[in-house]
């Protein structure tokens, strides 16, 4: 049996919430440190319903702590994806065999549902209003701004998980190491999410079993189900160009690009010029990196390895991956952090890779190639 340890996690996101149950499921004691509020209590994305596909390596990491029916039971099976063309004409592509699907799940419903869960084990604490600013890797030596005093405070780690995501402070420090590999590349195209309310009775406005696609050349809209009835739409643009969130500037730019390109939309977005200028435009950054470790220290996990862009689906399900094989590695371990970390990082950066430039071509597939009569009459021949 491995010793226990004080294992540290930075980060109370996705991977973070769900890493700390696994880690206490084995006896190590988990501190969990989160630069934001307690989600449960402030609405962080200003009441905007965010939601994720989740697909079988997610609901695996879920199945691990016992919550992958209680999560099904609040996602909205997605069978396949539903293109609407430029007249409103809709082609249904199944994903898979029949029963096959993935998943529409709420990004903070999950999220919080991980905290509740994890919060009143005796083996995890949280700390929100906590961020790592500095870490002193050699010496296990991290230096937080504590949010609520505006001081600073010193922790002393002895095991640290870097769960803080795609702009990782662990990752940071380890940048600072000798022969450390890291690259970053941003897309030209930004993100906007925008909101299909619900139908006066409750019920969804669009075909809810699905992933709506609304391919246009070189960019394109998607929408997700959510549970009370309305679709997160996001819009993936150009920043710059003569069409892109650039030379839209008014509301009758936008409602008349809306019209003439996602026609069948419009009626079903009442506050889409509230939406489109209130809401941010969101980067798309590819993150590779190389070590994830450092000595017996620290290792990332997550998006603070491996941020991917979002149009496979896939990097919370990677991140919950990364959770299962780390998970599985613990089963025969023999209390040596530094092999273990070192085989974690050597089998799952080569998925990691793939996923990351499998996300990127796909990129080209949705906005453009799956309305392209030869995918169509490709896939008919498939079968898919
Ligand atoms: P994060 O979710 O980024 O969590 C990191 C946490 O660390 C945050 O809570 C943050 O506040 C905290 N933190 C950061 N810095 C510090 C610090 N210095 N100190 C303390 N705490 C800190 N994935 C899917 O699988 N399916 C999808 O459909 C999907 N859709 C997406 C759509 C979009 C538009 C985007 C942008 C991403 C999408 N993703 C999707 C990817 C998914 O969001 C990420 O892979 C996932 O959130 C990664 O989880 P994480 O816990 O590693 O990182």
């Amino acid at each position: 049996m491995a010793e226990r340890k004080n294992i540290t996690i930075m980060g109370a996101g996705l991977v973070g919430s769900l890493l700390s149950l696994y880690l206490a499921k084995r006896g190590h004691k988990v501190d969990i440190y989160e630069r934001r509020p307690d989600m449960r209590k402030t609405l962080l994305d200003g009441g905007r319903s965010i939601n994720l596909a989740l697909s079988d390596r997610g609901f695996r990491a879920l199945r691990g702590i016992g919550i992958e029916e209680a999560v099904r039971k609040v996602a909205i099976p997605m069978h396949g994806r539903m293109m609407h063309d430029e007249q409103g004409n809709l082609t249904f592509q199944p994903y898979g065999k029949e029963g096959q699907s993935i998943y529409s799940v709420s990004r903070a419903g999950l999220n919080a549902a991980l905290m509740d869960l994890s919060e009143p084990n005796p083996h995890i604490t949280y700390h929100f209003n906590r961020q790592l600013l500095d870490l002193d890797l050699h010496r296990n030596k991290a230096t937080l701004r504590n949010h609520e005093t505006g001081g600073l405070e010193e922790l002393q780690t002895e095991l640290l998980f870097g769960a803080d995501g795609a702009f990782s402070m662990v990752r940071n420090a380890m940048q600072k190491t000798e022969r450390y590999n890291y690259s970053q590349s941003y897309l030209e195209y930004g993100y906007k999410e925008l909101t299909i309310p619900a139908a006066a009775d409750g019920g969804w406005l669009l075909e809810k079993n699905a992933l709506h696609i609304w391919p246009r050349g070189n960019y394109m809209m998607i929408a997700l189900p959510n549970l009370d009835g309305s679709f997160t739409c996001t819009l993936f643009f150009p920043y710059e160009g003569a069409l892109s969130f650039e030379s839209i500037k008014t509301d009758d730019d936008l409602l008349n690009f809306f019209l003439q390109t996602f026609p069948d939309a419009v009626p079903l977005m009442p506050n889409l010029a509230e939406d489109y200028f209130s809401n941010p435009i969101g980067s798309l950054v590819t993150v590779k990196c190389f070590p994830w470790s450092y000595e017996d220290k620290a290792l990332l996990i997550g998006d603070a390895s491996h941020a991917v862009v979002p149009f496979y689906g896939q990097g919370m399900n990677a991140g919950f991956e990364d959770i299962t094989v780390l998970d599985q590695m613990l089963e025969n371990f023999n209390g040596d952090w530094e092999s273990l970390f070192k085989r974690f990082e050597r089998k799952r950066k080569p998925d990691a890779d793939a996923i990351a430039d499998l996300a990127v071509m796909n990129f080209i597939e949705m906005r453009d190639k799956v309305a392209d009569p030869r995918f169509l009459l490709r896939k008919k021949i498939e079968g898919k």
